[in-house]
């Protein structure tokens, strides 16, 4: 069945995908470090074997930043990823504390989780903060027979501290290996509540292999092929009465729902006007022009002091664009509200205009 996210699913969606198709969901990546070296892993450059925490677009020093980020995100939840969170377990449980004391028991928080380094002792700690656990299975990257039961006997390691709702699997739904996923889900669905398979995608660190042996779709950076083997699985399981929760997670849902969705809670600053698709429009001029700013007697302002500018308001841009002795340069910026607040057009305006931007 499709979903209003451009996704399919069967059966219902897991309850961390909930909270992220609505944006919701503060992404902390706990490192770029990993047990792994899954072919088609898609962490950029910037991230991959890099032992640095993000939370979404910031680069986090502390747990006190992360809450910092979630304030400014409106988030209502959390997802873990990396890198695999079990080679940081101690920073992973801190930052999960952390949220859960500031924010409450309400606060969601899902986990993805490498097999390789999983032990029981290791999934109890972690079970005192985290409500869902997504485990990515190693058979993916070694076909040896042993690793598929491996992987399924630490899986079933879950159901002793959660409830079967909240534990599943999340995959590359990569087209040639279905059937062996097939298999996998129909061994270990007894011990599960959802699976989730995640459109194949390019990226800049698996653009070698991934070019080599599939191809791309058109727009060329999602695998031909992939949605297609991934609804195929859902009505396979489907026709075999699997009744966990199965759901493909597309390219589209995660570029315009989940992320744009993220954007449009973001907070901004004052005066500034959002887009329908959660961008952010300022009229500024530079800091430099505070004094000639008073002068005129413009009050309607606001000082940007991490890009040193001027924030304006509708009103005060008009008044300054009508007073032809002014010489203030103003311009007229569109940008991610996100913390990097990275610039996608930048123009100066000349001419007053009753309204420069309104948000929707
Ligand atoms: S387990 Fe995940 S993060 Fe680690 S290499 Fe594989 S895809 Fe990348």
């Amino acid at each position: 069945m499709k979903s209003k996210y451009s996704s399919y699913y069967i059966n219902d969606i897991a309850k961390g995908c909930k909270y992220c198709v609505k944006g919701e969901k503060l992404v902390l990546f706990i490192s770029g470090k990993c047990s792994r070296n899954c072919y088609y892993c898609s962490l950029s450059n910037k991230r991959k074997n890099k032992d640095v925490v993000w939370l979404n677009e910031r680069i986090c020093k502390n747990p006190k930043d992360a809450i910092k980020e979630a304030l400014e995100s409106n988030a209502t939840s959390a997802g873990i990823t990396g890198g695999d969170p079990f080679l940081y377990l101690e920073r992973t449980l801190s930052y999960a504390k952390a949220l859960k004391k500031r924010f409450g028991k309400n606060f969601h928080i899902h986990i993805y989780l490498p097999t390789k380094l999983l032990t029981k002792d290791k999934l109890k700690k972690l079970s005192r903060y985290i409500d869902e656990i997504r485990f990515h299975p190693e058979f993916l990257i070694n076909k040896n027979k042993k690793i598929i039961n491996e992987d399924l006997n630490k899986i079933k390691l879950a159901s002793l501290f959660w409830k079967k709702q909240n534990i599943g699997i999340e995959l590359p739904m990569i087209p040639d290996r279905k059937k062996d996923i097939l298999d996998f889900i129909i061994k270990i669905s007894h011990y599960m509540g959802f699976a989730n398979f995640n459109e194949f995608e390019l990226s800049e660190t698996n653009c070698k292999p991934l070019t080599k042996n599939y191809i791309l779709n058109e727009g060329g950076y999602t695998i031909k092929g992939s949605k297609q083997a991934g609804i195929w699985l859902l009505k396979e399981l489907k026709k075999r009465k699997i009744k966990i929760n199965l759901h493909l997670c597309t390219a589209e849902l995660k570029n315009n729902y989940q992320f744009m969705n993220r954007l449009k809670r973001h907070n901004i600053f004052k005066f500034g006007y959002k887009t329908k698709e959660g961008m952010v429009k300022y009229l500024t001029t530079d800091i430099k022009n505070k004094y000639k700013l008073n002068k005129l007697k413009i009050k309607e302002y606001y000082i940007d002091k991490e890009k040193n500018r001027i924030i304006l308001s509708n009103y005060s841009a008009n008044r300054l664009l009508s007073n032809k002795n002014s010489k203030i340069k103003i311009y007229l910026i569109e940008e991610f509200p996100t913390y990097d607040r990275i610039e996608t057009e930048k123009g100066e305006i000349k001419t007053s205009k009753k309204q420069w931007a309104t948000t929707p």
